[in-house]
């Protein structure tokens, strides 16, 4: 495709420049705020192929997207997936992808961050609730904590970059927020606490999870009463907001996607792994690209079909656990848009 092509460009100004890809909806954790214990997973013929992603993806990076986020359900389970990381690498050499990185629950991180760091991955996201072994058993319903942890010493050897992601439960890791602080600062990894999301059905019920439901904001007063915080201007497009702790260096993120209204800058879009374009997160509008991917449109007409989806991306989301019910709430799971 022509290197000139048009950029990217929402109807509110905003130049769209990360793409979210979900590459699979599998995963073999089951973190209660995200999957049922029974899930019931796409046939694989719904899913793009390896191949299908690539082309998507390099048309996404020929519309100007820089940077490329994989994600799930957990990427790393993915059968091939390394071909497909070693493939899209190749727009890294070439400079028009200035970023490639995942997020990844770390269950299979030994097996796979050497072959990540020779991709080009530089940084990864690592979601880790809890430092507690049976904790982390109970919220991911049966994860080993120590295979995690193994994970993430072999992405530091590899030399990629950690940042740990961490949903905030009220009455699960309350008590050990400093204790994470602590942990990431030692370590020199950097930390986002997430407050938990209303997504999809998920067994426990609405009620359960707003019963969980910690705003960060509190979360924020409760570090303070430890650590000394300072906001700082860093920002990425996305959700989050970050201090430094002047205690230990690290940044630390906060994601309020229910308390705040952080649209503005939204320069992101994400692709599910069955070629569904959402331009939102909290809006069910989607294009189907799948479609164009398998009835021999051209690389230009797959374009066509992205920025008429762009056109549509609406100017923000509806989330709102105020109301004490859960309005605006997708029906879908995170793992099916990919986190
Ligand atoms: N399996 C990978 C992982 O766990 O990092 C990638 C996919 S996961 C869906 C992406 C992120 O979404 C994780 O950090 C996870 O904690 C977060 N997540 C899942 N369900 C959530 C929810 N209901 N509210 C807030 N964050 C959620
Ligand atoms: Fe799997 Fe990630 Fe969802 Fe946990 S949050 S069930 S690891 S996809």
């Amino acid at each position: 495709m022509d290197a000139t092509a048009p950029k990217l460009i929402d109807p509110f100004a905003r130049a769209i420049e990360y793409l979210r890809v979900s590459v699979t909806d599998r995963c073999d954790l089951r973190c209660v705020y995200c999957m049922a214990e029974h899930m019931t997973f796409l046939p694989k013929k719904e899913l793009l192929t390896l191949e299908e992603l690539d082309r998507l993806c390099s048309i996404f990076i020929s519309l100007g997207v820089k940077k490329l986020r994989i994600t799930g359900g957990e990427p790393l389970v993915r059968r091939e997936v390394m071909t497909f990381f070693r493939s899209i690498g190749r727009h890294l050499d070439t400079g028009a992808l200035e970023e490639l990185t995942l997020t990844s629950n770390g269950t299979l991180l030994r097996r796979h961050a050497e072959a990540l760091a020779a991709a080009g991955v530089k940084r990864i996201n690592v979601s880790l609730d809890t430092l507690d072994a049976a904790k982390f058993a109970e919220v991911t319903r049966w994860g080993r904590l120590g295979q995690v942890l193994d994970g993430l010493d072999a992405a530091a050897d590899a030399g990629l970059r950690i940042k740990i992601n961490c949903v905030a439960l009220k009455g699960f890791n309350d008590v050990e927020v400093h204790q994470i602080v602590e942990w990431c600062g030692a370590r020199g990894y950097d930390l986002t606490f997430i407050e938990v999301m209303p997504m999809g059905e998920i067994g426990e019920g609405d009620a359960a999870r707003l019963d969980q439901y910690w705003s960060v904001k509190d979360l924020r007063a409760e570090l303070e009463t430890r650590w000394r915080l300072e906001d700082i201007p860093f920002r990425t497009g996305g959700p989050a907001r970050y201090v430094r702790n002047e205690d230990t260096g690290m940044k630390i993120g906060f994601i309020t996607p229910l308390t705040h209204n952080f649209c503005e800058s939204c320069n992101r879009v994400r692709l599910t792994c069955t070629g569904e374009l959402f331009m939102c997160l909290g809006q069910e509008d989607r294009a189907d690209l799948r479609t164009p991917l398998r009835d021999g449109s051209s690389d230009e007409e797959v374009a066509d079909a992205i920025r008429a989806a762009i056109a549509r991306k609406p100017k923000g989301h509806d989330f709102d656990y105020s109301r004490q019910s859960v309005a605006g709430r997708m029906s879908r799971h995170m793992s099916h848009t990919g986190g």
